[in-house]
């Protein structure tokens, strides 16, 4: 009995200490801009390292060298490999009545794709240059306009109803949502590792005056699709877990307190004097004008999330590198933890877009 009532006050315990949070993220920044991608537990975090240092461990001492990405120095990658180029279809809605978000055009998605090639290939014209390049580039595959005043001004609420009838081969293509969202909210997505690689529920939601060119004050330059699929992707806020040393999962982003604003000089030392923050780095809030790279461990972080995650967007050569390494290693499927991971925390979404 006593332990019933323990287990039901730490159950309480649990669900108070996540509104708090909910609320104090509310608090600071409804009106605001910002992005509102759900946070993860630290619990939830670990196993997906857990996941990923298993699979890891398991293809790389089992397959051949050269043929599987995560397996060679973050630094060389480009050297041996072809970008993953990633089809996007792009879905814009629009209120034919009142006019809003008809300023999205082709030509805007095709900028739009130039500049997250730039961003993502090191070479944002901000800032001193010479950023990593990650694995990563983007086509369009598609271009939907979509005219539905409700989905238009509702993108959140209503995100369960369309996606499913517009997502269209998750598995392989990342689908971009464009429309409004309200409360400051520019623009979410979730990590790849949250639902089954081929969920409909997968694929980022842009607000439209977000979009290069759309009008957003110091977020129109095209930073916020950047930011959203490297949340895809697998990447955390630079402050997800703010001065704590593991901070958000990778090694060469100095932890930081919280997110930064406009882009704030001298650079800040939040949690430790001589370790800068992060304001230059996709993953922060500053001014687009203030954000031009990802770091080489984020790049490291990011492939290894998608190969172990969302394999549809590798090479059918790498692909087949990977079953021939499990084979070798008496794995009959070399994604089957990381699709049983998928699969309960889906099962679990109640909880994590509560407060969407
Ligand atoms: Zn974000």
């Amino acid at each position: 009995m006593l332990r019933k009532v323990l287990q039901t006050l730490c159950v309480v315990a649990i669900a108070l200490g996540a509104m708090a949070l909910a609320h104090d993220f509310h608090d600071v920044l409804n009106g605001e801009p910002h992005c509102g991608t759900p946070v993860i537990s630290e619990r939830d975090a670990d196993q997906v390292d857990q996941i990923v240092a298993r699979f890891k461990s398991i293809i790389c001492n089992n397959a051949e060298p050269g043929t599987v990405r995560i397996c060679e120095d973050v630094h060389v990658r480009a050297t041996k490999f072809d970008p993953i180029t990633i089809p996007v279809n792009w879905h814009v809605f629009y209120d034919s009545a009142t006019g809003g978000g008809m300023n999205v055009t082709t030509e805007m998605i095709d900028h739009q794709t130039d500049i997250m090639n730039e961003d993502f290939a090191g070479l944002n014209p901000g800032g001193p240059g010479g950023y990593h390049s990650t694995s990563f580039r983007f086509e369009v595959a598609n271009v939907n306009f979509v005219d539905h005043s409700n989905w238009f001004h509702n993108m959140i609420a209503r995100e369960k109803i369309y996606k499913k009838q517009l997502a269209n081969s998750t598995d392989t293509h990342l689908n971009m949502y464009v429309g409004e969202m309200r409360g400051g909210v520019l623009g979410m997505c979730y990590f790849a590792f949250m639902y089954p690689a081929d969920s409909h529920m997968h694929g980022c939601l842009i607000h439209h005056s977000s979009m290069v060119g759309g009008g957003q004050t110091n977020y129109d330059n095209g930073q916020t699709c950047t930011h959203e699929v490297g949340h895809h992707i697998g990447l955390y806020h630079v402050w997800q877990a703010k001065c704590s040393e593991r901070s958000d999962r990778v090694e060469d982003t100095p932890p930081q307190k919280t997110n930064s604003r406009g882009c704030p000089s001298p650079v800040p030392e939040s949690c430790t004097p001589g370790l800068y923050d992060n304001i230059h780095n996709f993953m922060d809030y500053s001014d687009d004008i203030c954000r031009w790279e990802f770091s080489a461990g984020q790049s490291q972080r990011a492939d290894e999330i998608i190969t172990v995650f969302h394999p549809g967007y590798l090479s059918h050569a790498e692909r087949s590198a990977i079953r021939v390494a499990a084979d070798r290693a008496g794995l009959a499927d070399a994604w089957a933890e990381a699709g049983r991971f998928q699969s309960r925390f889906a099962a679990r979404e109640a909880e994590w877009t509560q407060f969407l």
